[in-house]
């Protein structure tokens, strides 16, 4: 890799391929990209114990992948099906996300990810949501954790370049229109003590791999870890196209220490209670006047286990009803909900369970005592975990909400996972959409890995050269930073606080363009979004003088801010087109179904126009707030050619490159 620094303070580099982001998609691909012979790749990042995959989980993080057990009969077609069934995703990365599932799931058990398999060498698995075979495998809590430890352990083995404490603030560009191409980034040095911290420094690079992440930082209720902000914007701001914005994945999550309640933590049956604002006053079992009997109400706390993710089918007489009850007295009533295993509910029995309930506790032999014994007879480092982050749920109640925590859609690629319109910019792992309304558990995981491999794969067979003008990259570069210190300068100056900024857009994607969404609220949200972007960019964002911390801050704020004003467009245009009420996301509707008797007319929601299963919404941006939206056929299944010497022949021509 060529140093060629062309100020005191800002070094610029030039390297054939840069990774930026390293979680567990980011990880892989630098891995691939040595594997299929690309010398000259560098992965910068925020740090390596940055980003979801290494700071998140959950009761059972599940990794979704191709049945290999036993007499299931699966096939990379069949699996597939499952992808491609939930809506709205192209049958061609439907096909290459199952295909290569095998081999990205053998990369990880071979590099140490302890899979569990039987003495046999057979991988178990189980039924993860919108499956319909047992293709769900798990490490534990920490899957994706064991992934990236795993990666990292490889990439240093290998003597793969990683750039830590570096935040990406703009991605670089040449040309225009289907000329489109990325050459790099600019990215601020974050690393307090060191000489260069506050630095910009330019990635120029024939190739960008974008792995970084999922857009955590426009919620303001979420289950993102707090340390992942993610940078799609930074692509949006150089005019990617992106896919199925709308379409996210929300539920109950702690929010002291950000944690999804699933799996046990619902099944032994924790007391729901609210409280006013001090968390203290005004205690209510507010659940309990919303169902026929305790034990109905206990059974679909129950349910919340496996029914984690808010789903709109499980609104009328099921488990979500329970997710809306949250909402409306976190969000409407402004009180505090928590989870209790001190005690077991106001008239609480065994005897009034569902059938389904009472086996699974008679099974697991909890069929006993009050919330917090049967949590440690089933699942002791439930407990534990918390009180690894200081939370002692012996003692304490849990605070929840519904939070955001997965976007199935992001920026829109190819098969090889490369930007339908940025030429050489490959987004892979949650910023890319390829998936639509539903996606087995797990599949996100999938397809971050494979996405790895196909970017790889790609990059050595169609761009190995150095192709690229460096003397253009390399100016494009300079004046991105001129203009990012003049966006630093006018802040300073004019701006408001960066956390100001910041509260304001969170705040507002929470309320209108999260799980629950309305026609009227995102006309109202859009409008507000556009202004506070017309402002920032104006003015900048406030922050503290030669601070680099807070100068990294503004200039995410930027990013961030333009985020939310896309999906709040993107979200919208889906509302008034008429997608209704699907995945996690309700749409209200004064003529649609009462999600409840018992709650007030504005409780009435879209069904779902199952039509827009058969398309996908692209959105494409502009600084200016001209987004043009569009919703397009989606690709069908390939046909393929079955036939072993024509697929040898194309594959040693090279023409599946092309
Ligand atoms: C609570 C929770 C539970 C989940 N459970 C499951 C599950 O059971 N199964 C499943 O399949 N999926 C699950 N997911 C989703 C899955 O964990 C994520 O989609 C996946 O880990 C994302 O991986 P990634 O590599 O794309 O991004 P990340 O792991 O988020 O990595 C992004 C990387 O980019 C870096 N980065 C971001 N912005 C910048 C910048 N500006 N400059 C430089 N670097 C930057 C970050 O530091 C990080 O290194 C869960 C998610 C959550 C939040």
């Amino acid at each position: 890799m060529a140093n060629t620094a062309h100020n005191p303070e800002s070094v610029c580099r030039k390297v054939h391929t840069l990774v930026l982001g390293s979680g567990a998609a980011g990880l892989n691909a630098a891995l691939q990209l040595r594997n299929n012979g690309v010398e000259d790749i560098v992965v910068v990042t925020e740090g390596l114990q940055m980003g979801t995959s290494i700071n998140t989980g959950s009761d059972k993080q599940t990794y979704y992948k191709l049945g290999m057990y036993g007499e299931e009969k699966d096939s990379p077609e069949s699996l597939a099906q499952s992808f491609y069934s939930g809506g709205s995703m192209h049958g061609d990365l439907a096909l290459v996300e199952a295909a290569l599932s095998p081999r990205a799931f053998f990369n990880l058990v071979n590099i140490g990810v302890p899979f569990p398999r039987d003495r046999y060498g057979q991988f178990v698995g189980y039924k993860t949501d919108h499956d319909p075979l047992q293709r769900g495998t798990s490490v534990g809590p920490y899957t994706s954790r064991k992934m990236c430890q795993h990666l990292i352990r490889e990439l240093k083995q290998r003597e793969i370049p990683v750039v830590e404490n570096r935040v990406a603030v703009r991605l670089l560009t040449l040309g225009e229109g289907n000329e489109k191409r990325a050459c790099g980034a600019i990215v601020m040095v974050n690393d307090p003590g060191q000489q260069n911290d506050g630095a910009f420094e330019t990635y120029l690079a024939d190739n960008v791999v974008f792995a970084v992440g999922g857009p955590g930082g426009i919620y303001k209720t979420s289950v993102y870890p707090e340390v992942h902000t993610g940078a799609i914007g930074l692509a949006l701001l150089a005019g990617a196209k992106a896919r199925n914005l709308p379409d996210s994945q929300f539920g109950m999550a702690s929010i002291k220490f950000r944690w999804n309640v699933s799996g046990t933590y619902m099944q032994v049956i924790p007391r729901f209670i609210s409280t006013a604002e001090d968390g203290v006053s005004d205690e209510k079992e507010f659940l309990l006047p919303y169902f026929s009997s305790v034990g109905a109400m206990n059974s679909a706390i129950f349910l919340k286990g496996y029914q984690w993710p808010f789903d709109t089918r499980k609104v009328v007489e099921g488990s979500s009803i329970v997710d809306i009850l949250v909402y409306i007295e976190t969000v409407l009533k402004g009180r505090r909900v928590f989870l209790d295993y001190r005690s077991n509910g106001e008239g609480f029995d065994f005897n009034d369970l569902s059938e389904e309930a009472y086996t699974y506790l008679q099974n697991s032999e909890a069929l006993f005592g009050i919330p917090i014994e049967r949590l440690a007879k089933m699942n002791q480092p439930a407990i534990d975990l918390y009180a690894d982050h200081d939370i002692d749920i012996t003692t304490e109640p849990l605070e929840i909400a519904v939070c955001a925590q997965h976007n199935n859609g992001g920026l829109a690629g190819n098969l090889w996972w490369e930007s339908e319109n940025i030429g050489r910019l490959f987004p892979i792992g949650e910023v890319n959409g390829s998936h639509g309304a539903y996606r087995p558990g797990g599949s996100a995981l999938n397809s971050g890995q494979v996405a790895g491999f196909r970017a790889a794969e790609y990059i050595a067979n169609a761009y190995g050269n150095y192709e690229l003008d460096e003397d253009a990259a390399r100016k494009a570069g300079k004046e991105a930073i001129a203009e990012l210190q003049e966006t630093l300068r006018k802040g300073g100056e004019q701006g408001r606080d960066w956390r100001e900024h910041r509260e304001e857009f969170q705040t507002r994607m929470s309320r209108a363009g999260a799980h629950i969404r309305s026609q009227e609220g995102l006309r109202a949200a859009t409008e507000e979004a556009w202004r506070q972007w017309a402002e920032m960019r104006e003015n900048g964002n406030k922050c503290a003088p030669d601070n680099p911390r807070e100068a990294i801050e503004a200039l995410r704020n930027v990013q961030l801010c333009f985020t939310h004003a896309i999906y709040l467009e993107a979200v919208r245009k889906a509302v008034e087109s008429g997608v209704g009420s699907r995945g996690s996301t309700l749409v209200l509707d004064r003529d649609g179904t009462p999600a409840h008797p018992m709650l007030d007319e504005e409780w009435r929601f879209a069904s779902e126009d199952t039509n827009f299963r058969n398309v996908v919404l692209e959105t494409a941006p502009s600084l200016e707030g001209e987004v043009t939206q569009e919703w397009v056929e989606r690709r069908p299944f390939p046909a393929f050619d079955a036939w072993f010497e024509n697929a040898w022949a194309a594959f040693r021509k090279g023409e599946i490159y092309y």
